[in-house]
């Protein structure tokens, strides 16, 4: 395939084609498609595994955030897979492909983020690899996580008339990024939010043992984009109301400056919050676990995904999903 198929296909294009030629297996509950794969055990758990690559120059760079910082998010970012379909994490795998030029003492502090992040969470590093990188630092992590038979959330099962939630705040990682990209000091908060984001563990349980959700995922491509992958599973639209949309209190200052910055929050990327249907209203006044829910919107017939201002008149997002070839 040459560079210019690979541009136009887009990194979910070439997801679908791996996808095709897996095929299916009898062991697995859930293949490729969802947050993590899903294999049943005999002794009423499920095992969820997932994996992702952080390469610098592409998902982070070197001079915005100290190694034991990268080492932490590449934990949690993982670790949030694992959240997305209600699981508890228990075992990570970390690869370390490194520059032969790199710092032991900086390896190390990696190291440390990552398994301080783990425990976090009550998970373990239990392996890797390692080795030289000709190139730039490439980290691989995988984690495995458990889950009550049958009750992991995947990204298909919502249904017309569930309400939309999210947790915590949007827009806060994207808004730090962009602030970055400008060669701007972002504020602190927004700093932390996009170099240690927090995995929604325990939320992700809670609703789990509540069976609260139809359909879950975690936000890390941007709301409309994540959104869309819980549409394109049950063939239905969503309507969301923008001034639900949950703001923080520093991305709402920055917000005053610019409404334009609206679009980071609804396509920025990088939340690692937990996107899910419900059929409950009331499912955002009960839950316990930090950092709560907000209800934003509705599933609907109408395929699409409308964005209603207060006024009555429809948004239009300015900005795609975040897609490594597109
Ligand atoms: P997430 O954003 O939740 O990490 P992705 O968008 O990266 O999910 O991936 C979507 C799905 O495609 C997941 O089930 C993932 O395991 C699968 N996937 C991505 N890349 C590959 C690949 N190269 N080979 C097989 N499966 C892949
Ligand atoms: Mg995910």
């Amino acid at each position: 395939m040459s560079r210019e198929d690979l541009h136009s296909l887009g990194e979910f294009g070439l997801i679908r084609r791996i996808q095709q030629q897996a095929g299916t297996a009898e062991h697995l509950v859930k293949g490729i498609g969802d947050d993590c794969a899903v294999q049943a055990h005999a002794d009423g758990t499920d095992l969820l595994t997932s994996t992702d690559l952080l390469i610098e120059g592409v998902h982070f760079r070197l001079g915005w955030l100290r190694m034991e910082e990268l080492g932490r998010k590449a934990a949690a970012v993982n670790i949030s897979d694992i959240a997305a379909m209600g699981g508890q994490p228990k075992s990570l795998f970390l690869g370390v492909a490194s520059p032969a030029g790199l710092d032991v003492a900086e390896l190390d502090q990696l190291a440390k983020g990552f398994i301080a992040e783990a425990g976090r969470y009550g998970a373990v590093l239990a392996g890797g690899d390692t080795c030289r990188s000709p190139g730039p630092l490439m980290i691989s992590v995988t984690v495995q996580g458990e889950v009550e038979s049958g009750r992991a959330v995947c990204r298909a099962g919502a249904c017309k008339g569930d309400l939309l939630y999210v947790s915590g705040t949007l827009g806060d990682s994207a808004l730090a990024l962009s602030e970055l990209m400008a060669e701007r000091q972002p504020e602190r908060f927004l700093l932390a939010r996009h170099n240690t984001p927090t995995a929604r563990v325990s939320l992700g349980r809670e609703i789990v043992q509540r069976q609260a959700a139809t359909a879950m995922l975690d936000i890390s491509d941007g709301l409309l984009a994540d959104l869309g992958h819980i549409l394109e599973e049950c063939g239905l639209g969503a309507d969301i109301e923008l001034n639900k949309l949950p703001l923080s209190p520093a991305f709402q200052r920055a917000l005053g400056e610019g409404s334009a910055l609206i679009d980071l929050a609804l396509a920025g990327g990088e939340d690692y919050e937990l996107l899910l249907t419900s059929p409950d209203p009331l499912l955002a006044s009960v839950v316990a676990a930090e950092p709560g829910l907000t209800g934003i919107g509705v599933i609907s017939q109408q395929q699409g995904i409308r964005l209603h201002r207060p006024d009555g008149t429809l948004y239009q997002c300015s900005r795609g999903g975040f897609d490594h070839f597109s």
